[in-house]
């Protein structure tokens, strides 16, 4: 790809001194803020650009809008919509965006692809993407340079294509222009100016350039891989990461046109399209390159890196075996530029923590052409309303921790990450770069005990145990595998018997001061205000009564409370309180995750457990289900609740990290099993718990997800989003509920993302599965939408099935939990 001409910077005195909206960055991200900020009537908008539109990643993309291949319902709309706008944008702006529907084929050149590619397929037909399963021969027809012999199957998705991202970004800032945007380029940003709130909360007021200082409430950081740098100022953590990415081009190929499909064949690292009559050869290559850690050199514009044809040769070699017509040709280009990675393969995404008017939308991946008209829409959603209209749970810029901005974190995971790009996914792949960043303070039993570890954001987990002296080791896979005995056993352990999960990577915040309870009674839906010594399970809404967090609030005493939530939610819940408490000097908000262990004795022998470790009165009649009294445990000041997320009677004992290793070792040498993440994950599918980010997300309204029962609706002075959900209510029984999905047939596994029939039409798909040891079965929820309200009757009148890779099996529904429905285990 040849830069777009470079030309001096014009003249910046007419530089506006203020606006509502400053967008920094004018790659195709920021143009598409500001494009979506202008179509929804926010036209007070200021696009900084420091060199040239494009000038940063965008202009060397290689332009595949390629919707295939995401189990994400998020994901596959951002995709849909930005391919849908590119092909309609030159209508509107009479810019041409290049744009080319020729088709992508997806290779499956082994059964595990064929497997999950089956069911990204089944799973983006429900969501409305047209794809079709094809033979090798199709595919040659379709793309005769590719070799298929050896291929299984591909899939063809005829809307799929590409685009010229110059020429995309140039039609969008028009676009945006054309209802009053103003974009200058020439012009860098050089500081977000904040103004300091109480809470840790700070507000934008403004922002510093190289042209002078300009007066904003909203700063959007579009900075691609600058983003990191920028936001530090500030205080923020988005890891992005540039690394080196890779195509080459070759010299003219007879016969090969504008209107060739995209191929892609993952087990090859490759993609291919045509470029100027040549083939473009794209690559994913398994152990990339991190490129520049410690900051983009100054005045990185239109630039290139120098491609590593050492590192690169065999990555080539097989990528261009795939076609094998590119080794005959010679090569016009090979060319290396950097693209940003995020530790998760994720964007970042949304308002950012602790400072109000700040977001952010970087961090793209390799898919920031594709994925720019939807996160635009999203991100201008976002700030003209104040919330988003899609599930952010995976994409939130809230989700990322401190340590991963260190510069070896960066470095090593970005080695790996842009590799997953192409890998098989089967279930049970973990990455294996830069773990080991938090570490449970119980975490040498873990590994002692023969834990199978595994990232839990950030934090090492046990999966499940091999025991004492046995290496544990586990292939992913998409069957079944031979550490299923061991969890096996551990959840029929903790069903039958005792088990001890250690979970101190969840999230635990402090809250204290005269206006706690205050705070935390109207931030929640349920009454967590009442009496001292009790736990509450509830939920955080927002003013739409949608929700923005599920936790336990623990009334320690007068002015003292504790709140947990999941690790996935822990940056959101933080910065969702201290945003509600901004402007009371009264409450202090402390996060003690790293300062408190979390043991979960859970089964109906803990009670027995307990009671040989310490002197506290455990008859329920003292100490009865919700419960939460600070007691001596094995000698050590605890904070006892008795609680569970299995189904099971338990207790969840806080324990200061000092002192955790000998509480762990006092419960399992007094009888407790060590179990794992996977038993845990079983233990609650079977009784039907919810997990937020995973089954529920911020989309969703506590009645239809079968959390009505958690709200207090009477409550005095009422909560945040009250208002809404009566009204929802008012309008009468909801047509969209979560249920649980029970198969018939013990044999079929469930993971996420299967499409539910009823009577044989998709009337859902299953967010998150397990397999249930006790129910026999894979069990899973699900989200269902009818025409007509999703009542027990409606369920249990129709007949079910689970498309689970092209396969149906029959199923049961429940808006009850098919566990224990009366939760008579847990109150015993
Ligand atoms: C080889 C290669 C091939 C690719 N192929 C594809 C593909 O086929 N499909 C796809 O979807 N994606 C592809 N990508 C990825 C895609 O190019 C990026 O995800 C996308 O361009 C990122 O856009 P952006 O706007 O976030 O970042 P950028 O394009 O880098 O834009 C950020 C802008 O911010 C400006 N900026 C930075 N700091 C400041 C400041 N302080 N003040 C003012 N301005 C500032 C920069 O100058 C830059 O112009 C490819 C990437 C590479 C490297």
């Amino acid at each position: 790809m040849t830069p777009p001409a470079s030309t001096p910077p014009p003249d910046q005195t007419d530089l506006p001194g203020r606006a509502r909206v400053v967008i920094i960055g004018g790659g195709v991200i920021g143009c598409s803020v500001a494009y979506h900020l202008a179509h929804l009537g926010w036209t007070d908008v200021l696009l900084l650009e420091r060199d040239r539109l494009t000038s940063g990643t965008t202009w060397h993309a290689a332009g595949l809008v390629t919707c295939f291949g995401s189990t994400s319902e998020t994901s596959t709309g951002i995709r849909m919509y930005g391919r849908d706008l590119y092909a309609r944008l030159e209508a509107e702006t009479g810019v041409a965006t290049g744009f080319r529907p020729v088709g992508l084929i997806e290779a499956a050149a082994d059964v595990e692809r064929l497997e999950e590619y089956r069911r990204v397929a089944a799973f983006q037909r429900h969501l409305g993407l047209e794809v079709e399963e094809v033979s090798p021969s199709e595919m040659s027809d379709l793309f005769p340079w590719a070799r298929t012999d050896d291929l299984l199957a591909g899939f063809h998705v005829p809307g799929d294509g590409r685009v010229n991202p110059v020429d995309l970004t140039s039609s969008l800032a028009r676009g945006a222009k054309n209802r009053g945007v103003t974009v200058r380029e020439g012009v860098r940003v050089t500081d977000v100016v904040v103004a300091d709130g109480p809470a840790g909360v700070g507000t934008v007021t403004g922002v510093r350039t190289s042209a002078g200082d300009i007066e904003c409430e909203y700063v959007v950081n579009c900075t691609g891989m600058w983003a990191r740098e920028l936001g530090e100022r500030n205080g923020l953590v988005i890891p992005n990461q540039a690394a080196e990415h890779y195509y080459l081009i070759t010299d003219t190929i007879e016969g090969l046109g504008q209107d060739t499909p995209v191929f892609e064949d993952p087990s090859s690292y490759g993609y291919y399209r045509e470029e100027g009559g040549g083939m473009m050869v794209g690559l994913f290559e398994p152990e990339a390159a991190a490129w520049s850690v410690y900051g983009i050199p100054p005045g990185f514009s239109f630039g290139t890196l120098p491609p590593d044809w050492d590192r690169m040769a065999p990555f080539l070699e097989k990528a261009m075996d795939r076609v094998p017509i590119t080794h005959e040709v010679g090569i016009r280009t090979f060319f290396c530029g950097p693209e940003s990675f995020t530790p998760d393969l994720q964007p970042a995404v949304g308002e950012a923590p602790g400072i109000r008017g700040y977001f952010v939308a970087a961090g793209m991946n390799s898919v920031g052409i594709l994925s720019a008209g939807g996160l635009g829409r999203v991100l201008a959603h976002w700030i003209t309303t104040g919330r988003p209209d899609v599930d952010v749970t995976g994409i939130d810029v809230a989700r990322f921790r401190p340590h991963q901005l260190a510069p070896a974190y960066r470095a090593a995971r970005t080695v790996e990450i842009l590799g997953t790009v192409y890998a098989a996914h089967p279930p049970g792949t973990q990455l294996r770069t830069a773990r080991g960043a938090l570490l449970s303070p119980v975490h040498q039993r873990l590994v002692d005990q023969g834990g199978y570890l595994r990232d839990v954001s950030g934090w090492e987990g046990a999966a499940w145990f091999a025991a004492a002296g046995r290496t544990p080791e586990a292939t992913p896979t998409w069957g079944r595998a031979p550490w299923f005995a061991q969890w096996e056993a551990e959840h029929r352990a903790v069903r039958e018997d005792v088990g001890l999960i250690d979970m101190s990577f969840m999230a635990k915040l402090d809250v204290r001061g005269p206006g706690a309870g205050a705070l935390l009674d109207r931030v929640s839906a349920g009454a967590v205000d009442g009496d001292d010594g009790v736990i509450t399970y509830t939920q955080w809404l927002d003013d739409d009564g949608l929700l923005e967090a599920d936790l336990t609030v623990t009334k320690l005493g007068a002015n003292r409370f504790w709140v947990v939530a999941s690790d996935t939610a822990h940056g959101h819940a933080l910065d969702w309180l201290r945003r509600a408490g901004h402007g009371h000097d009264d409450i202090t908000i402390t996060d003690i995750t790293a300062d408190w262990a979390q043991l979960a004795l859970q089964g109906p022998r803990s009670r027995v457990v307990l009671a040989t470790l310490t002197d506290a009165d455990l008859s329920t009649a003292a100490y009865p289900f919700r419960a939460a009294r600070e007691i001596d445990v094995a000698g050590i000041g605890t904070l006892c609740t008795r609680i569970t997320y299995v189904g099971e009677l338990g207790y969840e004992l806080y324990v200061p990290a000092a002192r955790a290793l000998e509480m762990y070792d006092a419960l399992i040498a007094a009888g407790a099993a060590p179990v794992g993440l996977a038993a845990l994950g079983s233990l609650r599918m079977e009784k039907a718990y919810r997990d937020f980010g995973h089954d529920i997300d911020n989309t969703d309204d506590p009645d239809s997800v079968g959390l009505g029962f958690a709200l207090a609706l009477d409550k005095p002075g009422g909560f945040v989003g009250r208002d809404s959900v009566l009204a929802r209510r008012a309008a009468g029984p909801a047509h969209r509920r979560l249920v649980q999905v029970v198969l018939a047939d013990p044999e079929p596994l469930l993971f996420h993302a299967e499409p539910l029939l009823r009577d044989g039409t998709v009337v859902g798909y299953v967010r998150a599965a397990s397999y249930g040891w006790t129910l026999g079965a894979a069990v899973g929820l699900a989200f269902v939408s009818a025409d007509q309200p999703v009542t027990a009757d409606w369920l249990a009148s129709g007949r079910w099935q689970v498309d689970a890779a092209g396969t149906r099996f029959d199923a049961a529904t429940s808006l009850r939990p098919l566990y224990d429905p009366t939760s008579a285990r847990v109150r015993v």
